[in-house]
C-alpha cells in the first residue's frame, strides 16, 4: 500500500516553527508520504482571522518552499462558505479513494474534537493523528474517551494498513509558540524572528499585516 498522506489543517494566522515542527517530526515518525498544509479559508468556531485568506496562503507556502514532503493544498481557499475539515476530507477520500489518510492535529484542537461540523464523519474518512505534550493523558471519558476505546492504536503499522479509522497519539518536541501570541508580539512592534521561517518573516515585514497602523 503507498505511504498515507498526512493533512495539517489550520488557520495559520501566521504559519510558525510549532506548526512546521509538529509536522515534520510526525512526518518522518509515521513514515508519511507527505504532510499537506491545508489553510482555512474561513475557520468555524473562532475569531476571524486577521490577515487575509490570500496572505495566509503565501505565507504558508513561503514557510515550505524547499521542502519537499510538505506541499500546500488551497481547496478550502478555493471553496465558497466556511471551512469544515469534513468536506475537505471527503474530497480528499473521493480523490484517494484507497490510500490511507491521517488528519494531523494538536492536543488542543483534538480536545475540541465533539464541537467540530459532523465529528463523528472524520474517521470514516481518516485516521487521526494527535501530537500531544509529554505526560498529556488521552481522555478516557465522554465523548472523546469513547471513540479513544473504540478507534486508539499503538500501531503506526494500523496507519499504513487501513485507511481511515484510528487516533494515534504521540508526543512531538513542543514549541510554546501560538500564532496568537506572535500577532501580540508584532503589534507590540517586536520582530519575529527565530519564531517564524525567514521567508515568512520577510512577508510580514513588507506587507505589515498585523501592525497596529494596517
Ligand atoms: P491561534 O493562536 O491563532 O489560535 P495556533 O498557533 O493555535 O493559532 P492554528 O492555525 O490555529 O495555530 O493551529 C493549527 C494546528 O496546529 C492545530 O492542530 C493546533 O493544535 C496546531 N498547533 C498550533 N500551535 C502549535 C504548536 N506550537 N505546536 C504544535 N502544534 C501546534
Amino acid at each position: 500500500m503507498p505511504q498515507p498522506i498526512g493533512l495539517f489543517g489550520g488557520t495559520f494566522d501566521p504559519i510558525h516553527y510549532g506548526h512546521l515542527r509538529t509536522a515534520f517530526e510526525l512526518w518522518q515518525l509515521l513514515r508519511l508520504q507527505q504532510v499537506r498544509f491545508v489553510p482555512a479559508a474561513n475557520p468555524p468556531h473562532r475569531e476571524q482571522p486577521l490577515a487575509s485568506p490570500e496572505l495566509r496562503l503565501r505565507m504558508v507556502r513561503a514557510a515550505v518552499s524547499g521542502q519537499p514532503c510538505f506541499t500546500v493544498d488551497d481547496r478550502e481557499m478555493r471553496r465558497t462558505g466556511v471551512s469544515y475539515s469534513v468536506d475537505t476530507l471527503a474530497e480528499l477520500r473521493a480523490e484517494y479513494a484507497d490510500r490511507s489518510l491521517c488528519l494531523l492535529l494538536g492536543m488542543d484542537a483534538f480536545l475540541g474534537l465533539p464541537h467540530w461540523h459532523r465529528w463523528r464523519e472524520l474517521l470514516g474518512l481518516a485516521h487521526i493523528v494527535v501530537a500531544h505534550r509529554p505526560g498529556w493523558k488521552a481522555p478516557t471519558s465522554g465523548p472523546l474517551g469513547e471513540v479513544m476505546v473504540d478507534h486508539g492504536t499503538g500501531a503506526i503499522r494500523d496507519l499504513h494498513e487501513k485507511t481511515a479509522g484510528c487516533i494515534y497519539v504521540h508526543a512531538v518536541t513542543q514549541l510554546e509558540i501560538s500564532s496568537t501570541e506572535l500577532r501580540q508580539l508584532i503589534v507590540a512592534g517586536q520582530d519575529p524572528r527565530y519564531l517564524v521561517p525567514d521567508e515568512v518573516r520577510q512577508v510580514l515585514l513588507e506587507t505589515r499585516c498585523y501592525s497596529p497602523a494596517q
